[in-house]
């Protein structure tokens, strides 16, 4: 699997539809100071599903929208799209290329894509986890996060090696399965009062 398009349309400083086409390994994205260079990382945290205003290194998350520039308007909504080969299906999907979009507009509304099909971030989220490129996994470390990881709780860096190990799919099922069964707990200590009321 590799990344091989990145489009971003209104996403912080690409007002303009800007297409970067990426080749098999390395590419090196150089540009002076306040170019945009780690908002193209962003827009890459973004799409897959960052919903913390702060990583992304604002304070709402309508902070992504193009907010205008000397002589350029603001506007009204941002897309980004990654493209990324999965001929090897490292991706649990049978298609030779997936494209991931998230559209947001200032009103609020949001939607996320998958190979053009309207999707829940929950499936952007299973689609990634364990593949190393989730939202919390290891192949985006910013600036500062190496020092982060290195100095956080041994705890707190546990996550990007249970990516690595593959496991975090099972963990999340398994806080889903226990919320689930936290409910039912629930609802059957309701069935058993409305019960003791009728007899
Ligand atoms: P450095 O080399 O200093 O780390 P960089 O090339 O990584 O810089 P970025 O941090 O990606 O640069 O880009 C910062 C620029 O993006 C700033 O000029 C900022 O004004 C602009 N910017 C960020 N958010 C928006 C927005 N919502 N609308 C317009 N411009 C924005």
């Amino acid at each position: 699997m590799y990344l091989k398009r990145i489009e971003i349309h209104g996403f912080k400083s690409f007002a303009d539809r800007t297409t970067l086409e990426l080749s098999p390994g390395i590419t090196a994205i150089v540009g002076p100071n306040g170019s945009g260079k780690s908002n193209i990382a962003d827009a890459i945290r973004w799409v897959l599903g960052e919903q913390n205003a702060r990583s992304l290194r604002g304070n709402r998350m309508e902070d992504v929208i193009f907010a205008g520039s000397e002589g350029r308007r603001s506007v009204n909504f941002c897309e980004v799209s990654i493209t990324l080969d999965n001929a090897d299906r490292h991706l649990p999907v049978v298609f030779d290329e997936v494209r991931v979009t998230r559209r947001v507009y200032r009103s609020g509304e949001s939607e996320y894509l998958i190979n053009q099909q309207p999707c829940r971030l929950k499936d952007i989220h299973e689609l990634f986890m364990d593949s190393g490129l989730g939202r919390e996994a290891y192949s985006i470390i910013g600036q500062g996060r190496v020092e982060e990881l290195l100095s956080t709780q041994p705890e707190d860096r546990r996550g990007p090696f249970e990516e690595a190990a593959g496991i975090v799919k099972f963990k999340t099922r398994r806080k889903e399965t226990e919320r689930r069964l936290e409910e039912s707990a629930a609802n059957l200590t309701r069935v058993d009062d409305i019960l003791a009321e009728l007899t």
